[in-house]
């Protein structure tokens, strides 16, 4: 039996709470003969209060060794004034840039029973069902230079540079490819050609790959503003979007706010693929933060945590039966009205993070 091996890293406030959640789908799927090993560590706000930095060397190297981590969320009021270099998001940061991942996915899924809780229009969301594939390690965010200037006369110049290079822009093409292949075959890549040369780079080299290995993948080039525009009009238009840090740190939220509430968004971020077992570095987070204000109340939604589980199943383990059976029992708790209170319909009784665990649990049962 093949062993799959998990780090967990809870972090601060309600990850945790949610975490514990995981566990239980974690043990359900144990006991049906798969084999996961799971070992858990500190990070953020606790990790601080124990080793003084925002991971430790011996947790980083954990995570090293796991087939996949899962992150809870980190941060809270306790740790707003602690020193920059060791605040708490220093630990993602330092997991993110270790463990090399450079591709960030985050679909953007509204189940029917959500479809009311959305902004837009239910016939605009119900069923939908895209992939956001973000650039995460390079672009604007970390172009050299980056600074504020004071010149002569006393004035100021920023700058921040936005910069690519090409196998930067054909690995993140390639993930974004390889996606679309297993779902419904159409990538649609974003940038700014018309204003940015870091936006014709993208399309050359884009289109490049595509032709070369894709070319059974449908493609389009969209401007990224007018990729904002559509993903409000008709979401249901994109399969697989793919896009540089900066537009995909927008077209993401965009799309995350399309299926109604942060307590459902899951992500993951992928690493380069080992040469040799073909396995890529992976950590699976929900798109939430540590959300002090209802940490410990045993109110937060846990589907954004479960869900990343479920991410893992996928893109870590290739468990895509297993996958598409934890995402059915989701989408029947949620069907059933099982709801946490940032989701509940109006009026309707609202349950704990730990009923939801708990009806997803016993959903897997029934669908066994
Ligand atoms: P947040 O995502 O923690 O919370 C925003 C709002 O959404 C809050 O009202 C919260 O109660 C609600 N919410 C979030 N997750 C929920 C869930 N699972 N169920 C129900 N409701 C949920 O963002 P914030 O308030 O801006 O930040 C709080 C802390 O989290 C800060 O310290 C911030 O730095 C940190 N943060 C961490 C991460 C991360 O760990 N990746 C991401 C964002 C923010």
């Amino acid at each position: 039996m093949a062993t799959h091996k998990l780090l967990l890293l809870p972090g601060d406030g309600i990850g945790p709470e949610v975490m514990r959640e995981v566990e239980k789908i974690v043990g359900w799927f144990r006991k049906r003969g798969l084999g996961f090993e799971t070992e858990t560590d500190l990070v953020g706000g606790s990790a601080y209060d124990a080793h003084g930095a925002a991971i430790s060397d011996a947790a980083m190297s954990r995570a090293q060794e796991a087939d996949a981590v899962l992150f809870g969320a980190v941060g809270g009021p306790k740790w707003d004034s602690v020193p920059y270099a060791v605040r708490p998001e220093a630990g993602l940061l330092r997991l993110r840039k270790d463990l090399g991942l450079f591709a960030n996915l985050r679909p953007a899924i509204c189940y029917p029973a959500l479809a009311d809780a959305s902004s837009l229009k239910r016939e605009v969301v119900e069923g939908l069902d895209i992939m956001i594939v973000r650039e995460l390690t390079g672009g604007v965010y970390f172009g050299e230079p980056k600074e504020i200037v004071t010149l002569e006369d006393g004035s100021q110049r920023a700058v921040d540079t936005q910069l690519y290079h090409t196998h930067e822009v054909e690995r993140i093409a390639r993930v974004a490819f390889d996606l679309a292949r297993k779902r419904r075959n159409k990538v649609s890549s974003a940038e700014k050609m018309n204003v940015m040369k870091t936006g014709v780079f993208w399309r050359q080299v884009v289109t490049r790959i595509h032709k070369a290995e894709f070319s059974d993948v449908e493609l389009e080039h969209v401007l990224a503003d007018n990729c904002a525009m559509q993903l409000v009009r008709w979401p249901k238009q994109f399969d697989v979007i793919v896009t540089d840090n900066l537009f995909g740190d927008i077209l993401s939220d965009i799309a995350a706010m399309l299926t109604g509430s942060l307590g459902m968004l899951p992500s993951a971020s992928l690493g380069a693929e080992d040469p040799v077992t073909g396995q890529r570095k992976a950590l699976y987070e929900p798109v939430h933060g540590s959300a002090p204000d209802i940490a410990g109340k045993g109110l937060a939604n846990p589907i954004a945590m479960i869900g990343s589980f479920g991410m893992a199943l996928r893109y870590s383990f290739g468990l895509l039966d297993e996958a598409d059976r934890l995402d059915r029992a989701i989408a029947n708790v949620l069907a059933s009205g099982t709801r946490t209170k940032d989701i509940a319909a109006p009026g309707a009784n609202a349950v704990g993070t730990q009923d939801v665990g708990d009806a997803i649990v016993k959903e897997l049962e029934a669908q066994s």
